[in-house]
């Protein structure tokens, strides 16, 4: 009966990442160089996009995108309350006013519906964020932006793998961020990639990634002679590094077999957790290609006779990681206190606040370890 406990997350890294980073290692180039570009390349290449910047973060990526795009102290950007903390904090950073608009019960993704009328002669930006790696109606929320001049920035941390009628995520906008935090879908420790479809815009991109010194300053120590670089914009230290792009490249190789599980994974939960009354499963719509980043649960507390919170102590009592994404951002003491947002504001939103857990997915999984997790939330539900 006492089975060990079951993480929430575990990286599936190998003997190729081992190597890959010794080589790496062993090169004496550890910063920004050959291995960053190759990543980036290849990225790049996956996602269908002509260009992309490597960086230390999601969060950097984020950042600078915003920056990028001309956002300014006074202007508004507008994103989801369901989101992690940086993808509002990063409006903050720039100067920004963050506006939220509330989210689909059924995808947690942004109610394009409700977009136009967020927004207002301050609007900059829109940043979608694809929940749990199910893609945002792209279209109308690219045609919203387009009427208004507004830039689209997706937060696609969970979505390396989406697509979006067939089109991959990280083609379609401006501006794409990608995280490879330990918990994403691939790895590098800490990292984040921006896409872009201009060449223009990958080049200022990589400046503002690098302390806002000149073209390809990494070159600087190299053979090719001496360069003075020069400052052209206050830029910041968001750089990728080779030790992890050495990682990242081991991980891309391995992104659509990492996917195929997740998606074999979720659709046994479905299966398990699709007919109870007791629990609500997100859906997937005709036009998604998801992720299947997070696998996530919203507790009926009525029906269940138990809430939300109740639930992730059963589960990790009963040796079960669980995590919850996301509570409402809009609801954390700065951004009321900063913003004055409060709970009403984003009935759908906040409902999922309360009542959303995410419970184990990621390939490294056994099949009896998923059995072990539909068993005991069934057990959990039933008590
Ligand atoms: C993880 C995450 C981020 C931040 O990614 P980092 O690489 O850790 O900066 C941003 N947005 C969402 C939705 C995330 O889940």
């Amino acid at each position: 009966m006492d089975q060990p406990f079951l993480m929430f997350h575990r990286p599936s890294l190998d003997h190729e990442e081992e190597q890959s980073v010794l080589e790496a290692l062993r090169s004496g180039w550890l910063t920004t160089g050959p291995k960053t570009k190759a990543f980036e390349r290849e990225f790049a290449d996956y996602v269908g996009a002509p260009y992309a910047v490597g960086v230390n973060s999601c969060t950097a990526a984020l950042h600078i995108a915003l920056i990028a795009a001309g956002v300014q102290p006074g202007d508004e950007v507008i994103t989801s309350p369901i989101t992690f903390a940086s993808t509002a904090n990063v409006i903050v950073h720039a100067g920004a006013k963050p506006v939220f608009v509330d989210v689909e019960p059924d995808t947690l993704n942004m109610d394009v519906s409700q977009l136009e009328s967020a927004i207002t002669e301050r609007t900059r930006a829109i940043i979608p964020v694809h929940f749990a790696g199910h893609p945002c109606d792209m279209d109308p929320i690219l045609d919203i932006a387009n009427r208004h001049s507004l830039t689209v920035i997706e937060d696609a941390a969970h979505a390396i793998e989406s697509a979006y009628k067939g089109r991959k995520i990280g083609s379609l906008s401006p501006m794409t961020a990608f995280s490879f935090y330990a918990t994403k879908n691939i790895t590098t420790g800490e990292g984040g990639m921006i896409t872009c479809q201009d060449a223009g815009l990958a080049e200022q991109l990589a400046v503002l990634s690098l302390h806002g010194i000149s073209k390809d300053a990494w070159k600087r120590y190299t053979a090719a002679g001496y360069q003075h670089w020069d400052i052209i914009a206050p830029g910041f230290k968001y750089n990728m590094f080779d030790l992890q792009a050495a990682i990242g490249l081991c991980q891309l190789r391995k992104v659509e077999r990492f996917w195929q599980r997740r998606k074999q994974i979720s659709q046994i939960y479905d299966q398990a957790f699709g007919e109870l009354e007791e629990i609500c499963i997100l859906s997937c719509k005709p036009y998604a290609r998801s992720a299947y980043h997070l696998y996530t649960l919203q507790i009926q507390p009525e029906r269940a006779g138990l809430m939300r919170d109740e639930m992730l102590d059963a589960l990790q009592q009963r040796g079960i990681g669980v995590g919850v994404h996301f509570r409402a951002v809009h609801l954390h003491p700065y951004y009321r206190e900063a913003f004055g947002f409060r709970r009403g504001m984003f009935p759908i939103a906040e409902q999922a606040s309360d009542q959303i857990l995410s419970i184990p997915l990621y390939p490294a999984m056994t099949d009896e370890d998923v059995q072990r997790v539909v068993s005991t939330v069934k057990a959990i539900i039933n008590d």
